[in-house]
């Protein structure tokens, strides 16, 4: 199939819809099968010193705000591991508690009870010589999605001391440590247009990331962006669908904002070439208070629910959820 970008991207013919989506699922079970790996989300701190536009862990925003201890990393772990998690993926807020050491600290301590576990860090930019002792510690894969691959873009969603090229310097950090990378952006976000959009395809076509996370934009309140539309759910399927034919091996989560937007909105983006899903293994307590835009999805239920709750779904679409590391297969190169 010739990918025709713009067609893809705006075509209302349903034929031509359903024809990607049905190649997107041939080229991810042709290198994965029909398989979705799970990763446990774990959401370690909601502080953060940047103010991003769009987020609803701004530093200017007034909320309660938490992190979690090692121990209680180490508890949801337990948890996770108990109900088949082989990845679990810490992400947070940019946040000056967790330090290098302290990062470090933890992912060892994981490692050593969980040796059969992959490690996942989302915790934002950070320096070449931090990713690197991260790494060094153990961590296997890092996720900072690069937002837009358009410096003007970048600029309309973030404040004027976060810069395009630092974010882009991190991914390629990232990739010269030999971590898996992710990279990915909010579909809908201000700003954001067909020719946007395209420069972002490209950047994935020529960056070839291990995973890319994409969900649509949904405002966050007390945000610059509260009143923002929220982003289109269909648009977010075809392009997870463009960019699995553009990258088979690419690791695909249909991510909670899908989920959020559309009941069933993590089942049509695996039936549009995803791979990927993230239940939350995060303590009860701590979930609303991790409110990154408004109305986010199992706030309120336990970990074994929420991982019960997608596997079920999982298996009503005919695929099968194995407890696997779910690493990258094969090459980066085109
Ligand atoms: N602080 C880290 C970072 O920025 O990479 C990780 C946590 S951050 C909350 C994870 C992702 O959430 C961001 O990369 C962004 O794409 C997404 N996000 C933030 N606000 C959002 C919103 N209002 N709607 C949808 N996604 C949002
Ligand atoms: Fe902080 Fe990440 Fe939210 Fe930006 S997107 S404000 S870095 S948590």
């Amino acid at each position: 199939m010739t990918l025709d970008i713009d067609r893809l991207l705006t075509t209302s013919d349903p034929t031509a819809v359903d024809d990607l989506y049905a190649e997107a699922c041939r080229r991810r079970d042709a290198v994965y099968g029909r398989r979705v790996f799970m990763r446990g989300l774990i959401e370690v701190t909601s502080h953060c010193r940047n103010n991003c536009l769009y987020c609803g862990l701004r530093r200017d925003l007034q909320c309660t705000r938490y992190r979690l201890s090692k121990d209680q990393i180490l508890d949801c772990c337990r948890t996770g591991h108990a109900l088949g998690f082989r990845t679990f993926v810490m992400q947070g807020g940019e946040d000056a508690w967790f330090t290098d050491e302290r990062v470090c600290d933890i992912v060892r301590a994981v490692k050593q009870e969980f040796p059969d576990c992959a490690i996942t860090l989302s915790l934002g930019e950070r320096g070449y010589d931090s990713f690197a002792r991260l790494r060094e510690a153990g961590a296997d894969r890092y996720l900072l999605r690069h937002e837009t691959a358009d410096a003007a873009h970048y600029a309309l969603l973030h404040p004027a001391e976060m810069h395009f090229e630092h974010r882009m310097q991190c991914l390629r950090d990232l990739r010269a440590l030999g971590y898996q990378v992710g990279c990915g952006f909010m579909v809908g976000s201000p700003g954001q247009t067909l020719d946007t959009l395209k420069k972002d395809l490209a950047f994935i076509d020529e960056f070839r990331p291990e995973m890319v996370g994409i969900g649509p934009f949904i405002p966050a309140s007390g945000t610059p962006f509260q009143h923002h539309p929220a982003g289109s759910v269909e648009l977010t399927l075809r392009l997870l669908a463009i960019i699995r034919v553009m990258h088979p091996h690419v690791l695909l989560p249909a991510t909670s904002a899908l989920g959020t937007m559309h009941p069933q909105g993590r089942e049509r983006a695996i039936a549009a070439g995803a791979n990927v899903v993230m239940p939350n293994l995060s303590p009860q307590d701590t979930r609303a208070l991790y409110s990154i835009y408004n109305n986010k999805l199992a706030t309120g239920s336990e970990a074994a629910e929420s991982a019960a709750d997608i596997r079920a779904r999982m298996k009503a679409i005919g695929m099968d959820v194995p407890s696997e590391r779910g690493d990258f297969v094969g090459t980066s190169e085109r």
